[in-house]
């Protein structure tokens, strides 16, 4: 089969043909239709310091996908050939204490699909059954192939109180422009959007933002929204170190700080006046709660109220792969999706 792989340890992916991969009696093979470019995959394109430190070449590339079950292995029972599906790309043990209370997404023994074993950049993935999900028939592939930013977003804006709910989002790239949408269809009273990139504040705008500003306007634009006192939520979505103080400054005291941007490298926190004295929760995010997260996703798409459509701006085949991870680090992109078959 076509597949894009990290071939040897150095920048850039090579399209090739590869063996279809073959599926254990606990597996599904799945044919890929759509499947979403994420900075991760640049990470392991460019080969940075974390790349080199986690991944193992070669391998198939890619973890957000969506697209039908073509083979089931003996132990499966719930799923079906041609049946319409995505998949969390987290592959837990099951057995620790974490995945036995509930709290499978912080499993110490997590495998991620085209990170640590074969992704879906690639005509076929296999992957064990349980971590199929099933599209509703109105969902299309393209959404499907998204569910893994989109749940990031979940996860992040859900874990808050936002019904009513005073939000500033910081950091509009694709994972923030899906969480502007949700809490908005969540309830949220007043969603200021912050970013650097006017392309990306647009569309924060189109997603549900009231107030859409600069880094150096997110200050007066939150002070007027809640008469001085600051958001009751944050939603940290850039992993910038000054955004991440500014999360800081501008909860409310006793408010609460989702963290889901990763900071490139250690930093310092005044953890005595921006988090002690301030009363504030810090919530730090990993992927997608299993599977109650995916529950509510699917939920807030059957409603109608959310749409995550916008925020899909470039579509390739994926022979312009070059292509698709440029369109990401230019910043004048939402989501980037493979259309693969
Ligand atoms: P992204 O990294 O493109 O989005 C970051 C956005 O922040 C960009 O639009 C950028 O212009 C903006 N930005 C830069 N400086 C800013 C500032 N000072 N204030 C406000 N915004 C600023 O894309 P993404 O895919 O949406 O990812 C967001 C973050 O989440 C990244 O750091 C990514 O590594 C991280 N992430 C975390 C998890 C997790 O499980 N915790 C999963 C996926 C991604
Ligand atoms: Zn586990």
């Amino acid at each position: 089969m076509r597949a894009l792989v990290k071939q040897s340890a150095g920048p850039g992916f090579t399209l090739t043909d590869v063996a279809e991969p073959a599926i254990r009696d606990d597996e599904v093979l799945i044919r890929v239709r759509r499947a979403g470019v994420c900075g991760t995959d640049v990470h392991i394109y460019e080969w940075d310091d974390w790349a080199k430190g986690r991944c193992l070449p070669p391998f198939v590339v890619g973890h957000e996908f969506a697209g039908e079950v073509v083979q089931v292995g003996a132990l499966v029972t719930d799923v079906r050939e041609g049946d319409r599906v995505t998949a969390e790309g987290h592959i837990v043990d099951g057995r620790c204490l974490l995945c036995r209370t509930g709290n499978a997404h912080v499993c110490p023994y997590t495998k991620i699909i085209g990170v640590d074993r074969d992704g879906c950049f690639a005509e076929y993935i296999a992957m064990p059954a349980t971590n199929v999900w099933h599209l509703d028939d109105n969902i299309s592939f393209e959404i499907g192939g998204i569910h893994d930013p989109m749940g990031n977003a979940f996860h992040t804006a859900l874990t808050a109180e936002i019904p009513g709910a005073t939000v500033l989002v910081t950091g509009c790239g694709p994972i923030g422009l899906f969480a502007i949408g949700i809490c908005a269809a969540a309830g949220a009273s007043h969603i200021v959007a912050s970013d650097v990139n006017p392309k990306r504040l647009a569309l924060a705008k189109t997603m549900g933002a009231h107030d859409t500003v600069t880094p150096n306007d997110a200050e007066r634009a939150v002070k007027r929204a809640t008469d001085g006192l600051g958001v009751d939520v944050v939603l940290e979505m850039s992993g910038v170190p000054s955004a991440i103080h500014q999360a800081f400054a501008l909860v409310r005291v006793g408010g609460r700080v989702q963290m889901l941007g990763i900071p490139a490298k250690p930093m310092d926190v005044n953890f005595a006046s921006e988090v002690i004295f301030k009363g504030i929760t810090i919530y730090g995010v990993v992927g997608r709660r299993m599977y109650d997260t995916w529950h509510q996703m699917t939920r807030f798409l059957r409603s109608g109220e959310f749409d995550p459509t916008p925020v899909i701006t470039h579509r390739y085949p994926l022979e312009e792969y070059d292509e698709a991870i440029r369109a990401i680090k230019s910043g004048e992109a939402g989501k980037v999706v493979f259309e693969i078959a």
